[in-house]
């Protein structure tokens, strides 16, 4: 048997990446009986049927670092979360939620801040500093300034990254322009999405020079908090997690409980005010959710 990662799933067949090409392969029976659907993202184990026209058949699913449902991808290393400095303008508590569901899905982070020729640096810098500070790695970049897509390449080296983020703020403009095999349509909103209406997309990873796969459609595209604890979204928060140790009450929400260490470090400009909002309006989402 061989080793090999689907790269593409179409109409029943899977395109897998393997040290001896791309090989068209069909899945056993036994995996629907199981249940089971190879995703794009699987490593798999696989038998060859035909050396010359490279065809074969899934024999074993390797099991899953983590799983997407939007876009149906398994084994995802990280999240690019894209967001203008303006053009639209930046809605932080939106930003939050992108970042809330990839921290739920346990993966690495990078924000990426772009149309960065739009405004000088004192206008946005305020930005880079709340997310650095949280721990985030942040980069700057612009579709028109090259040396800044290096910060993007180097990022995305060696990784399966998912890129995340509104309509408009220039997703695919900049996979078009860090990598040359990769030609998805920009421009009018309006546009991309009559023409979503009227197309099958099928998931595919894309490979890259710097030798990391991208995700060619955007992720976290439902952003419903779909949890129900209230405790859990502390987690997500990772500045929050040093601080709220000096809670008094191990279950402090950080709401209106007394000597709480997460107010406390909001207060002294340790957590910073946006985010602390953020948290506040997702709880009370959170605790919609529960009343349905
Ligand atoms: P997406 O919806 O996030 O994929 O965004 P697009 O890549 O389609 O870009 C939306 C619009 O923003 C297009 O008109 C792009 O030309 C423009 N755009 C993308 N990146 C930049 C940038 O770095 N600077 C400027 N000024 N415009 C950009």
């Amino acid at each position: 048997m061989r080793e090999g990662r689907i790269i593409k799933g179409i109409g029943g067949f899977y395109y897998i990446d393997s040290e001896e090409g791309l090989f068209e392969c069909k899945a056993r029976g036994i995996f629907r009986k199981n249940n089971l659907t190879p995703m794009v993202g699987d490593y798999v184990f696989f038998t060859v049927l035909d050396v010359e026209e490279k065809k074969g058949v899934i024999e074993e699913i390797k099991p899953r670092r983590n799983m997407l449902f939007r876009p149906p991808v398994a084994n995802v290393d990280q999240v690019i979360v894209v967001f203008a400095v303006t053009q639209p303008d930046p809605n932080l508590s939106l930003l939050d939620r992108f970042l809330i569901l990839a921290e739920k899905e346990d993966l690495d982070i990078v924000i990426c801040f772009n149309k960065i020729d739009l405004l000088p640096l004192e206008e946005y810098q305020w930005m880079l500093d709340i997310y650095s500070r949280v721990g985030y790695k942040v980069i700057t970049t612009s579709k028109d300034h090259p040396i800044s897509l290096d910060d993007l390449r180097q990022a995305l080296a060696e990784r399966v990254s998912v890129v995340a983020g509104p309509s408009g703020v220039g997703k695919s403009s900049l996979l078009n322009h860090v990598q040359s095999n990769i030609h998805l349509q920009t421009g009018e909103v309006s546009n991309k999405t009559e023409r979503g209406k009227h197309t099958t997309r099928h998931v595919e990873l894309i490979p890259l020079d710097q030798k990391g796969w991208v995700v060619d459609t955007p992720g976290f595209s439902n952003l419903r908090m779909d949890f129900t604890g209230e405790l859990q979204l502390t987690h997500y928060f990772p500045e929050f997690l040093k601080p709220s140790e000096e809670c008094k009450f191990t279950s402090c929400l950080h709401e209106k409980e007394p000597q709480c260490g997460i107010k406390e470090a909001v207060s002294i400009g340790e957590i910073s005010e946006s985010r602390y909002e953020s948290y506040l309006q997702l709880l009370e989402e959170i605790r919609g959710n529960r009343k349905y």
